[in-house]
């Protein structure tokens, strides 16, 4: 998988749902669901910037308050988005505490909670340590195709599907990636410096390739222009690797419609995680519930044309046999 993501599952398949993503080179993480957390080292989740919350069954969303509690006092804003729901949801955690004395805390943390509707629509509120982590500054806008975090690196997109509530599937997706050969800039009489992240930051918004970049040469001697195109720099001195994906998917009936957004959502992805709560056996259960049955979860990564597939999400009532529900769906998975 990806240099730059390091996707790790939070506990055993049969515990809370979760994925840590390590953002190698950011020194930041980001989580998908918040169950529970025990077992992620603290450091790991001091780490974590940005929180994605499909929705508030309690398996999903109880880790709240270990986390609030590991980063209270710290200086730290920490975005969650979730389903419509999520700001209500947070400032109701926020308010079952007594928060007298906040304001004698060093640091100070913030909560930002973004909360998407059906429609795509997007809310934010803020929640801040300072003032006892009252409510404010709401902010409402559309969404550009159920995106939620869109950064010059990464983005993550969402769509709602169905579990007799709203849940939302998250994809995550690395933008292109762009390498610089370090032997071809010196061979260009340039030197490596701060004016390689300006080039690299044109060439993602996709700026025309007659635009200057400033740029810095190794040696001043003689008459040299103080900036070259873009273009010129883009076919001599880089190499532009497409972007990795990674798609999370759990609490799913297996509608038409679910099927089709997550095929969707996960087409071409590196690695897709998906619940696989029962067995085909039992898809009778599967269905009254809402969930995947393993074999199930394997035909959506096949439709979805997936790299790998990993499980989650096991019912309790296949403590052991866990193998069964990976070989189920990696079956369905590989050959139909
Ligand atoms: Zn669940």
């Amino acid at each position: 998988m990806p240099r730059h993501f390091d996707p790790t599952l939070v506990n055993d398949p049969f515990d809370d749902p979760g994925l840590y993503v390590d953002l190698v080179f950011e020194r930041r993480a980001l989580l998908f669901d918040l169950g529970d957390l025990g077992r992620l080292a603290p450091r790991k989740l001091l780490r974590v910037s940005d929180i994605f919350v499909t929705h508030r069954h309690m398996d999903h969303f109880a880790g709240f308050d270990q986390l609030l509690r590991l980063l209270l006092g710290r200086e730290k804003t920490l975005h969650v988005y979730g389903p419509a729901g999520l700001i209500d949801a947070v400032e109701h955690k926020l308010k079952a505490y007594s928060w007298n004395l906040v304001e004698g805390y060093q640091g100070n943390l913030v909560f930002r909670a973004t909360e998407i509707d059906k429609a795509g629509g997007l809310a934010s509120a803020q929640f801040s340590g300072r003032t006892r982590f009252e409510r404010s500054e709401a902010e409402s806008r559309q969404s550009d195709e159920g995106l939620l975090l869109r950064e010059p690196g990464l983005q993550v997109r969402a769509v709602a599907i169905d579990h007799g509530v709203v849940v939302l599937a998250f994809a995550l997706e690395e933008r292109a990636h762009i390498n610089v050969w370090r032997n071809k800039v010196e061979a260009m009489g340039l030197s490596i410096g701060p004016w390689l992240r300006a080039f690299k930051e044109a060439t993602l918004r996709g700026e025309p390739e007659n635009t200057l970049i400033d740029v810095a040469w190794r040696d001043r001697q003689f008459e040299k222009p103080a900036a070259l195109p873009l273009g010129l720099l883009k076919k001599e001195i880089m190499k532009i690797t497409s972007g990795r994906k990674i798609a999370y998917v759990v609490d799913c009936s297996f509608t038409h419609a679910n099927i089709e957004k997550v095929v969707q959502l996960a087409k071409g992805a590196d690695i897709l995680f998906i619940e696989a709560t029962f067995l085909e056996a039992d898809a009778i259960l599967a269905r009254t519930r809402h969930h995947l049955t393993a074999r199930q979860a394997g035909t959506l990564a096949r439709f979805a044309g997936v790299e790998r597939l990993v499980t989650l999400h096991y019912s309790p009532r296949y403590k052991g046999q866990g193998h069964c529900l990976a070989e189920e769906a990696q079956s369905a998975f590989l050959n139909g």
